[in-house]
């Protein structure tokens, strides 16, 4: 029985103060038993917010790191860094870090091994663009960027990866999948994940699905067999509406 788990993707959102602000509003809340809440804030937001949490069952994850542990990589935030911070988790490969930051599946595969060296949780984004879905290439494009993601870790590490399924053309948009197309591309990517490792690996992965999640369709998602959670961006913003997601998880 996979934990159903909801991210909110701050995206380039939010100072250290307006963080602390929203875990005020949200404690006590957005905690749900059974339930993983994890809010992915800006670097600059991290510290304050990992203190903020303290008590409550909220936890916290960055949206980037670099793959080496140290060096002249100016700009760059190591694994390291984050755990030594308490950071639990990471987005890796978010489309938009494909697309305006030039990130391969070579530097997300990177980036997994290095989250895993650190002791973070990586949550690994995939996921198709309008183009490619409508030329029939969306399992094709997952399946590449999976197996990439993937590639040299071990059956344990495997297992723990958080997937999130975020076709490209639902981000942002209001225009998010069906619940059950999204259930049944997410069912192929855990063919792709029971292919590279066995069926009970890929058993244990939760995948979630991202693209225009909002507290009012959540419910629908997670009545999905193979969705095991959402990564949103926009509706995670407001204590409310973050709120209205994870009581929508449960
Ligand atoms: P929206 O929920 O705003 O569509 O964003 C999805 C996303 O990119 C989460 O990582």
């Amino acid at each position: 029985m996979r934990k159903p788990i909801i991210a909110g993707n701050w995206k380039m959102f939010k100072t250290a103060g307006e963080a602390v602000s929203f875990v005020q509003e949200v404690k006590g809340k957005a905690e749900v038993d059974g339930v993983d809440s994890v809010i992915c804030a800006p670097f600059t937001a991290l510290p304050a917010l990992v203190e903020a949490v303290k008590g409550t069952t909220l936890q916290v994850g960055a949206q980037n790191l670099h793959f080496e542990d140290s060096g002249a990589f100016t700009g760059e935030i190591s694994g390291g860094m984050l755990k030594d911070l308490g950071v639990q988790y990471v987005i890796i490969g978010h489309s938009e870090r494909r697309a305006y930051f030039a990130e391969t599946d070579e530097a997300v595969n990177k980036k997994t091994h290095a989250a895993f060296k650190h002791g973070l949780t990586p949550i690994v984004c995939v996921g198709e663009k309008l183009e490619e879905r409508e030329a029939g290439q969306t399992d094709e494009v997952n399946k590449v960027q999976t197996v990439a993601a993937f590639q040299g870790l071990s059956k344990e590490q495997a297992g723990q990866v958080v997937v999130a399924y975020e076709p490209i053309w639902a981000i942002g948009t209001g225009k998010s999948s069906t619940a059950d197309d999204a259930n049944q591309v997410i069912g192929r990517i855990r063919a792709v994940i029971a292919e590279l490792f066995d069926a009970e690996t890929a058993a244990k992965v939760r995948i979630q699905y991202g693209g225009s999640v909002k507290p009012n369709n959540v419910k629908e998602f997670m009545s999905m067999p193979e969705i095991d959670g959402a990564l949103v961006g926009g509706a995670s913003l407001e204590p409310a509406s973050y709120i209205g997601l994870v009581e929508g998880a449960k």
